[in-house]
């Protein structure tokens, strides 16, 4: 059985107390993981102060050359990586090898780089023999929270940027996919990163992320998970005049029009709504359709979400694996109840029952990719996150009557439009209330651009330029001559 141990200090620390880690492909307990308590933390952000007094005196090139060579470690280790991040989360593992884990090491190279081209600000007021500059300084200790569904990738966006910047970091990953976090451990050691500059504490939400969000010394927290978590931190930070970017649910629209490349479409929002099993923020779980295209386009959708294999996410013909949690997989079945209470029809999908999945796996948390339709806009599966591999599709007759339905839900993270002409694209991107829009594509990110939501989708952008302010405290000199 693998035991985690937390990251304090450049050192591996027993835990006190455990709590059980499952695989979810199977339903088997792998892993011991500490529930770190209060003390812990402390022992944490002690560490982390005292590695600040020397990080922020590192220049930009040496923390940058660090962060090069954790990003070359990483991928000299890809296949264990990817292999990890599968039997942790239940994703296929040829999606972490090919996605997940070569974004972590470009998350790693991107912020590396992107802080050797910061600049600080000047400006001169000549009738006053005036020179006024500004200069970035790290925040100090820096408190990072992260979820379960893009592990590494999700820690590595927040934490590549705060070393980049020179502040210290005390971590926790989510307690049901924690390995891959443990495992970067190691690279941040070898890397020469150096002790106390990122410390990871193991645990649950309730003890160890509680310890974290109540510490008066974390003045600057980034949360990636959901909208109730993410009220919370802000509630218990606001006594701390604390800083906080909060990336949270969404319930993400892709708007079809009857002039688009139909095949495109069609793929594309098979693989938005389906990737990792619907377990992304961005995925795109309702999908409006015009309703002169409106048949067609299920017909068509549904013959290819038959096509996709559910099962062992270590088989590469492996299109959807396993949910994360026995829980989760509740949580995603309640919502077929809901929509057949609504009145809602199942075009394909609803359960397991239908899977025919080998003896060894058959424990495991899967769940068919399903299709609701007839749902009115203030169902359940039309208004909440549901996280899972679940979709519903709805007609529309016009361009106002579309973009009021996309906008009527609590969330605002992000939304794709489809159509072969730029003004629809360009007016109704323009409308829509979301942080990203994707037009005739989904997914593509750069991150120079900033990434996050609005409404209850969270607060604050993340991205080059966006984590570096987050992450840094501006100071403005004024200077005479
Ligand atoms: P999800 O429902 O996607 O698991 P959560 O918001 O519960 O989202 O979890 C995201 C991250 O927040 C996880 O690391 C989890 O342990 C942590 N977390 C959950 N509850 C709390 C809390 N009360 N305080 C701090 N962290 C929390």
């Amino acid at each position: 059985m693998l035991v985690l141990q937390n990251f304090i200090n450049g050192k591996f620390v027993d835990g006190k107390k455990f709590i059980d880690g499952f695989d979810p492909s199977n339903g088997k307990i792998y892993v011991q993981i500490p529930d770190s308590d209060n003390e812990e933390v402390e022992m944490a952000v002690n560490a982390a102060k005292s590695a600040f007094l020397g990080w922020k005196t590192f220049s930009s090139e040496a923390r940058s050359k660090i962060m090069l060579k954790v990003a070359d470690i990483i991928e000299s280790r890809i296949d264990e990586f990817a292999l990890a991040e599968s039997k942790d989360q239940g994703k296929p593992v040829w999606l972490a090898k090919q996605v997940d884990i070569p974004r972590v090491v470009h998350n790693f190279r991107f912020f590396a780089s992107a802080i050797l081209h910061t600049l600080n600000h000047s400006t001169q007021q000549p009738e006053f023999d005036v020179l006024n500059y500004t200069v970035n300084m790290p925040c100090g200790v820096v408190g990072l929270i992260t979820p379960w569904n893009l592990p590494l990738y999700l820690l590595s966006f927040k934490l590549a940027p705060a070393i980049a910047c020179g502040c210290c970091v005390v971590a926790k990953p989510s307690e049901m996919t924690s390995v891959t976090a443990w495992m970067l451990c190691n690279v941040l050691s070898e890397a020469g990163l150096p002790p106390g500059v990122v410390n990871i504490v193991f645990g649950t939400g309730k003890l160890t992320g509680n310890a974290i969000v109540t510490h008066p010394e974390i003045k600057t927290l980034s949360f990636t998970g959901s909208t109730v978590t993410g009220k919370y931190i802000m509630e218990k930070s606001s006594s701390l005049m604390r800083k906080v970017s909060l990336e949270l649910g969404g319930k993400n629209a892709a708007v079809i029009f009857p002039d688009v490349n139909i095949e495109k479409c069609l793929l594309t929002c098979v693989r938005s709504a389906f990737t990792n099993q619907g377990e992304v923020c961005l995925c795109t779980s309702r999908l409006f359709v015009h309703q002169d295209i409106y048949k067609m386009f299920c017909e068509r959708y549904v013959s290819l979400i038959r096509e996709l294999k559910v099962g062992n996410p270590c088989e590469v013909s492996t299109k959807i694996g396993a949910l994360v949690s026995k829980e989760h997989l509740e949580k995603v079945k309640s919502y077929i109840k809901y929509a057949i209470e609504d009145g809602g029809t199942i075009l394909c999908g609803e359960t397991i029952d239908c899977l025919d999945l080998p003896e060894e796996i058959k424990e495991g948390y899967y769940f068919q990719p399903t299709v609701l339709v007839n749902l009115s806009d203030m169902s359940r599966c039309m208004q909440e996150e549901i996280f899972g591999p679940v979709v519903c599709i709805s007609p529309f007759t016009t361009e106002e009557e579309v973009i009021s339905r996309v906008n009527n839900v609590p969330y605002g993270l992000s939304a794709c439009v489809w159509s072969q002409n730029a003004s629809t694209l360009q007016r109704v991107s323009g409308k829509l209330d979301v942080g990203t829009v994707w037009c005739n594509c989904w997914m593509i990110r750069d991150l120079r651009m900033p990434f996050g939501g609005m409404k209850m989708s969270g607060l604050g952008r993340e991205g080059q330029d966006h984590s570096f302010d987050f992450f840094m405290e501006k100071k403005t000199i004024c200077m005479q001559f």
